[in-house]
C-alpha cells in the first residue's frame, strides 16, 4: 500500500509523465468514490491506498433489488447471475468490471389492490 506522496514520486520518475500531487490526490478521490481503492490510516500516518480486488468488492458490496413502481418497496435478490460472467471475462483478463441491473413491476400486495386492475 502507498501514500500519495509515494504514488507521486513513483509517476514523476517516468521520463514523461505530467502529472503532479494534486492530480493524484484528485485520481485517488475519483478511484475511491467508486469504490475501487482500499485505504489505511496506521496512527498519525498518511492514509495508504492499494487498489481493491474486483471479486472481494463485488463480495462486499453487490446486491440487486427488485423494486415496485406503485409503493417503492424494494426487495433485496439474492444472488446474481452476471457476477458468473463477470468471473469468466476476469479469467480471461478483464479487470475493473462492473454492471448495473434493477428489475421493476409490481410486488405482490400492490399486484393486488384495485389500483393495479384497472390499470389492465
Ligand atoms: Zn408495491
Ligand atoms: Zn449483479
Amino acid at each position: 500500500m502507498l501514500t500519495p506522496e509515494e504514488i507521486f514520486s513513483k509517476i514523476s520518475k517516468s521520463k514523461d509523465a505530467d502529472c503532479d500531487l494534486v492530480s493524484v490526490y484528485r485520481a485517488l478521490a475519483v478511484y475511491d468514490e467508486i469504490g475501487m481503492l482500499k485505504k489505511s490510516k496506521f496512527q498519525s500516518e498518511a492514509t495508504r491506498y492499494a487498489f481493491a480486488e474486483t471479486s472481494e468488492h463485488a463480495n462486499e458490496f453487490h446486491e440487486h433489488y427488485f423494486k415496485c413502481i406503485q409503493c417503492d418497496e424494494l426487495q433485496p435478490l439474492q444472488g446474481c447471475i452476471i457476477e458468473a460472467i463477470e468471473k469468466k471475462l476476469e479469467r480471461s483478463g478483464y479487470r475493473g468490471l462492473q454492471h448495473h441491473l434493477e428489475i421493476t413491476g409490481y410486488c405482490p400486495s400492490c399486484a393486488q389492490s384495485p389500483e393495479f386492475e384497472s390499470l389492465f
